[in-house]
């Protein structure tokens, strides 16, 4: 079976026969699904049939409702926290009997972290459940309160990673979004793929308060290849940023996570502020590494390859814990305020003021 554009991206010409994987829900027999595409590097596209695509906060355990049309990230930022809710999903898969070793194996990949960077869950035929999840949203938010409920898109996985381009679920649940009147919508993305969607995030902001944040961690092109595989260069992120704040649209740039050692210096900071006011941002959040378990089976090793010297350092700062010690947290939303009032940006508004508690990840965060 030869698999066409189902969401409407056109037929790609690396397009794989069709293969067959074992389903990942657990109260059902196991039941082969397709692999939609796949890329000549290895990445591969596994069609998933959500129940459900908005998250509530009760769900999450954070203060906004979120939405990530993708599980897994072709970007492969070392940093990544996502990165557990990839695997919860193949070991759940796994442990239910649903995925053989063999089939495990190959989805793991030689580290284990590998299948969240080259195995990428398509959530198909999501509008259908985003219909039903917008119905669930309408009835728990009165209007007068939709505004301190926002929903939030990308708080997992990019939602204009390259799958994007091919399988257009973001766009499909902006067109969406466009017809409602008085939401509160963030967008979050390392990718210019969003200039793409232009008209519709104009659409929105006519009817509704949107905001979008161009995720950037540091302009040094030489250090971004070190911390994230595959993710557009700063210049081309820059470019989209400054394309959508000339559309009008609300946006700026999020710096997270800051990099203790490595991108928290002042000349660092000073440059990713710069260019941000010259790209005509609204605003610039930033916020310390948070080193989850399963990150750090990632991006330990990348530090021990590429930074040998701060090993030790942050061995020691995230011994038994996985946010920032407090004393650093501190002292790094000092330098980033004294920044904001520097460069004429709003000071102290950072992601939590808008959006409640941490953007943290939860077991439950893709709502599977
Ligand atoms: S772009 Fe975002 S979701 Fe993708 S790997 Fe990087 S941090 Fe994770």
């Amino acid at each position: 079976m030869r698999v066409k554009g189902r969401t409407g991206g056109r037929a790609d010409s690396r397009t794989a026969k069709a293969k067959q994987l074992p389903l990942l829900q657990s109260d059902r027999p196991a039941v082969r699904l397709p692999v939609l595409d796949e890329r000549l590097r290895g990445t591969k596209f596994v069609s998933l049939q959500p129940k459900s695509v908005l998250n509530s906060p009760q769900q999450t355990g954070v203060d906004f409702w979120s939405l990530n049309p993708y599980i897994g990230c072709e970007f492969g930022c070392a940093y990544c926290y996502a990165r557990y809710a990839h695997r919860y999903t193949v070991e759940r898969a796994r442990d239910g009997g649903r995925l053989s070793d063999a089939e495990f194996q190959e989805f793991r990949g030689p580290h284990g972290w590998e299948a969240f960077e080259r195995r990428i869950f398509v959530k198909e035929h999501l509008l259908g459940v985003l219909e039903a999840d917008l119905q669930r949203y309408f009835r728990s938010t009165s209007p007068t309160v939709r505004e301190s409920a926002p929903i939030v898109i990308g708080t997992a996985t990019d939602p204009y990673q390259p799958a994007e381009r091919r399988f257009r679920l973001t766009r499909a649940i902006l067109e969406r979004l466009a017809r409602c009147d008085g939401l509160n919508i963030g967008i979050i993305t390392k990718s210019p793929l969003i200039g793409r969607d232009t008209d519709v995030l104009r659409r929105i902001h006519e009817r509704s308060d949107l905001e979008v944040h161009i995720s950037l961690n540091t302009v040094d092109v030489a250090l971004i290849r070190h911390v994230e595989a595959r993710s557009p260069m700063p210049a081309v992120r820059l470019r989209a940023l400054e394309r959508l704040a000339n559309a009008g649209v609300r946006v700026g740039l999020i710096v997270a996570p800051v990099l203790p050692g490595i991108t928290d210096d002042l000349p660092h900071l000073e440059a990713l502020f710069q260019a941000a006011r010259e790209a005509g941002a609204r605003f610039v959040h930033a916020g310390p590494l948070r080193l989850y378990p399963a990150v750090r089976d990632r991006f330990l090793p990348m530090l021990e390859e590429r930074f040998p010297h701060l090993v030790a350092r942050y061995r020691r700062a995230y011994e038994g814990r996985s946010g920032a010690p407090r004393d650093y947290a501190r002292a790094l939303a000092a330098r980033i305020k004294k920044l904001q009032a520097r460069f004429g940006f709003p000071v102290n508004e950072g992601m939590a003021d808008r959006y409640g508690r941490r953007l943290a990840p939860a077991q439950r965060e893709l709502g599977l």
